[in-house]
């Protein structure tokens, strides 16, 4: 589902590459360049739920690599 508006003030959405610091198992992980809707108004990011999870499987998997 594509949607070109925030969920937070209702201004517009554009796609942009941003960088995201996901907080998992105690530990940081950064990502750039991944693909969001920015609001223009509020600057909120929004992440697509693909990207999210694809994100937090890569995150699974270099935690148990290093685990291992
Ligand atoms: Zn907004």
């Amino acid at each position: 589902m594509i949607m070109n508006k925030c969920e937070i003030c209702d201004g517009k959405t554009e796609d942009k590459l941003v960088s995201v610091t996901f907080e998992r198992y105690g530990q940081k992980f950064v990502y750039q360049n991944i693909k969001a809707r920015v609001c223009r108004n509020c600057g909120e990011e929004f992440l697509d739920g693909p990207t999210v999870t694809d994100i937090e499987r890569e995150i699974r998997e270099r935690v148990f690599e290093k685990a291992a």
